[in-house]
């Protein structure tokens, strides 16, 4: 990928939850292309836009890095890398554009139901399942609380009863997971949405003019849709 071509560069999710209307709300705002299932680089054949599609987690990072000019990421993935890079000393830095109408989550603590639970307090000490030990322990500080955390990239709902922790602090949109693996929403503690956001330096005079054109088609679609 080359930033300083006069082709934008988007990163979106190359398959799961954020993937669809990622791309539905691109050709929305009149960006055309057609995918190859395979391929990484997808050019637009209308516009000088190039999409990239990787797995969500990498987004902030390349936008944060300037390897990209824009993504459409969670904002759970989006604050944890903050959080992370910011404590291992990488570049952290990234501009908001607009926060999209889709991939609506929170990220919550939830223990099993058999568990009395009276608070926060009562996980202090414990240990809890996340894909989000940053902003977990971000939130744990804040209230003055500490736990440890067991990291799972995936089934974070098995884990209690597995053994390997306490409680999970995972995302939840409908609560349907946790309850078939007997868990109970406590505390949520973030909330989540998509974002568009753009790498921190000034872009080249050509992409400037192009974002310029698409954030009101962004905003006339969200619009009519609400
Ligand atoms: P990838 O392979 O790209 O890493 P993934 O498995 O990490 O994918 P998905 O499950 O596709 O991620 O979720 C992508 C994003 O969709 C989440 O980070 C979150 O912002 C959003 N989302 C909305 N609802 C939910 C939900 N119920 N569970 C998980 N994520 C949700
Ligand atoms: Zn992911």
């Amino acid at each position: 990928v080359d930033t300083n071509s006069s082709r934008l560069t988007i990163a979106i999710q190359k398959s799961g939850r954020l993937s669809k209307e990622s791309m539905n709300l691109l050709q929305a705002c009149g960006v055309k292309f057609s995918l190859h299932e395979a391929r990484l680089l997808a050019h637009s054949s209308n516009q000088p836009i190039d999409l990239l599609r990787v797995r969500d987690d990498d987004i902030p990072g390349l936008v944060m890095d300037g390897v990209v000019d824009l993504g459409l990421v969670g904002e759970n993935v989006l604050e944890e890398a903050r959080l992370e890079r910011v404590a291992t000393k990488l570049p952290a830095e990234f501009k908001r554009l607009r926060a999209l109408e889709f991939g609506a989550c929170r990220l919550s603590i939830a223990v099993p139901k058999e568990d009395t639970y009276n608070g926060l307090s009562d996980l202090n000490g414990k240990r809890i399942a996340t894909t989000y030990p940053y902003l977990l322990q971000d939130y744990l500080q804040r209230q003055g609380f500490s736990a440890s955390t067991a990291v799972l990239t995936g089934s974070v709902e098995v884990a209690p009863r597995a053994g390997l922790a306490d409680a999970v602090c995972d995302l939840v949109s409908t609560g349907a997971t946790l309850e078939a693996n007997g868990l109970v929403e406590q505390d949520v503690i973030f909330r989540s949405q998509a974002q568009l956001i753009q790498r921190p330096e000034a872009l080249n005079s050509a992409k400037q003019a192009l974002i310029e054109q698409l954030l009101p088609r962004l905003d006339g679609v969200q619009m009519a849709r609400e």
